[in-house]
């Protein structure tokens, strides 16, 4: 008989996982307590607009191919993924706008204009990055543990990824300009974490969005997770929405796993929940004192109108990026004039809007809840303001004229839907000490048979990462079974 898998959580990294191990035999059955799956990767319906939640970038499109091929399918015939053009755009708070382009020679000319000498520094830097990716990218699908730190082989490694070395630091070696700098460093921020206290390592995205260039799927984002959705059931995965675990508990050599009022008993379980709030609020225990990547303040917007001058992509940078950074991460206070993300989908997919009609979704990282120094409530309309004259002087627009409907997300919304600790959108911070070795593995030390997958745990958050993880969790599974 097959043996039976159960999987806590329907987001990126529980479909992923189902999908693999459905694909290898195994009975499998997801419990997700929202009512659709996809996790942090939701979907927003109102009145004709379909708005992403959550991940708006998709970098390194083999780590998605690699689990449709895992499971003998073309990932083409799930997802149409369209590279997009400029990449991204990033506009200084002197009003410069710096355009990456699809064309690294286009993107040296801009490079160029802030920055005389920077097309070669860039060519050196991506040299590098591109070095330090072929050595991280193997990692990306192993679970490491304290023990491989006796293994010389990784002493050599740490040194060959400048893991001493922080992700502005290596930046640093190449550009002059701050604003360059800040160019090549700010995807440190989508993992929630400040480049100065990021290893350098963590530039290899910088590298794939250079490199391998950033896609769209048509139909929007959330037409990943039903992609991995439709995967799972393809190979008899049988999923459970509005059914939240209540508790994970060992006895008699077993785990059991309530649900409602449903008591599992399952061969393995892998949990895709929040790696701290499962620790704490399913298994009951004490956690050591993480670090936890920052939070977010999120504003959808579905507008009357479509706007000119944004792009896919658009970056907005503070004046003061080193104290905006000191805020959010040291003082733990709402920022004061933050850095903000704002993603318009319609330039690529006009399907997600009415006709004639834009969707755009701002995202502004903000400290998380831990020992937080400040309120959101108290400054998020003084933020929303801000954010707002940013984008009206660039397009020459007033957005609140144009508003159809609006929609907000607070840090204490990621708690309340998703689950995660602290509000800390992007889970456990990526610094030096909760990186590899040090990230949560993806097994349990004490339990035999339960795993982890997902942002919080290794290789690391980012939809590609999680992937990722997935297998290093399918490949644990089947060991033990082997075993
Ligand atoms: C605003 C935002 C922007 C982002 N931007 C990007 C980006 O551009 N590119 C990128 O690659 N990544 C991005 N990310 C990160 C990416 O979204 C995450 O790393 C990834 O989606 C995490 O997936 P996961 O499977 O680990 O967890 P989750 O998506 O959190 O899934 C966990 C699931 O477990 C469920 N759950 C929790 N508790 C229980 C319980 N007790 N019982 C049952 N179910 C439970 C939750 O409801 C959830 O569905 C972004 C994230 C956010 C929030």
């Amino acid at each position: 008989m097959a043996k039976k898998v159960a999987i806590v959580g329907a987001g990126v990294g529980g479909l992923a996982t189902a999908a693999r191990l459905a694909h290898d035999g195994y009975d499998v059955e997801v419990f997700e307590r929202l009512p659709a799956c996809g996790g942090r990767n939701s979907l927003l319906e109102d009145s004709g607009f379909k708005i992403d939640m959550g991940p708006s970038f998709v970098m390194m499109p083999d780590f998605f191919e690699e689990v449709f091929s895992y499971c003998g399918e073309s990932l083409k015939d799930y997802l149409d993924l369209r590279v997009i053009d400029p990449s991204y755009k990033i506009i200084y708070s002197d009003g410069e706008v710096l355009t990456v382009h699809q064309d690294s020679q286009r993107t040296k000319e801009e490079l160029e204009r802030i920055e005389p000498g920077a097309a070669k520094q860039f060519d050196k830097f991506i040299r590098e990055t591109a070095r330090i990716y072929g050595l991280i990218r193997p990692l990306l699908y192993r679970c490491v543990t304290y023990r491989s730190l006796l293994h010389p082989y990784y002493w050599a490694l740490a040194g060959k990824i400048r893991a001493l070395e922080s992700y502005w630091q290596l930046a640093r070696r190449y550009f002059k300009s701050d604003k360059l700098c800040y160019a090549f460093t700010f995807e440190a921020m989508f993992m929630g974490v400040s480049p100065y206290q990021a290893p350098a390592f963590y530039s290899v995205i910088t590298y794939t969005d250079h490199v391998q260039k950033i896609a769209h799927p048509m139909g929007g984002m959330y037409q990943i997770p039903l992609a991995l959705e439709k995967l799972a059931k393809k190979f008899g995965a049988k999923l459970n929405y509005n059914c939240p675990v209540d508790s994970i508990t060992e006895g008699c050599g077993r785990l059991a796993i309530k649900a409602g009022s449903r008591i599992i008993e399952p061969d393995y379980t892998v949990v895709n929940a929040d790696y701290a709030y499962t620790q704490t609020d399913l298994l009951k225990r004490k956690i050591p004192e993480f670090k936890y990547s920052c939070s977010t303040y999120l504003i959808y917007l579905g507008l009357k109108k479509k706007l000119d001058k944004l792009a896919h992509h658009n970056l907005f940078f503070s004046k003061d990026l080193n104290k905006n950074l000191d805020q959010i991460f040291k003082d733990k206070l709402i920022p004061e004039d933050p850095s903000f993300y704002v993603h318009v989908p319609t330039v690529t997919d006009p399907s997600l809007a009415p006709p004639g009609k834009d969707i755009l979704y701002l995202l502004i990282p903000v400290s998380n809840l831990r020992k937080s120094s400040d309120d959101l409530s108290k400054h998020e309309e003084r933020i929303r303001k801000l954010v707002f004259d940013k984008i009206n002087c660039l397009c020459g627009c007033n957005l609140d004229e144009l508003i159809e409907v609006e929609h907000r997300f607070y840090p204490q919304d990621f708690i309340g839907r998703y689950n995660i600790k602290y509000g800390a959108t992007f889970g456990l911070a990526h610094n030096l000490t909760q990186s590899a070795f040090f990230r949560p593995a993806n097994f349990d030390a004490k339990i035999k048979n339960l795993y982890y997958v997902g942002a919080s745990t290794q290789p690391g958050g980012g939809l590609p990462v999680v992937i990722a993880g997935s297998r290093i969790v399918a490949d644990l599974i089947k060991q033990r079974k082997a075993s």
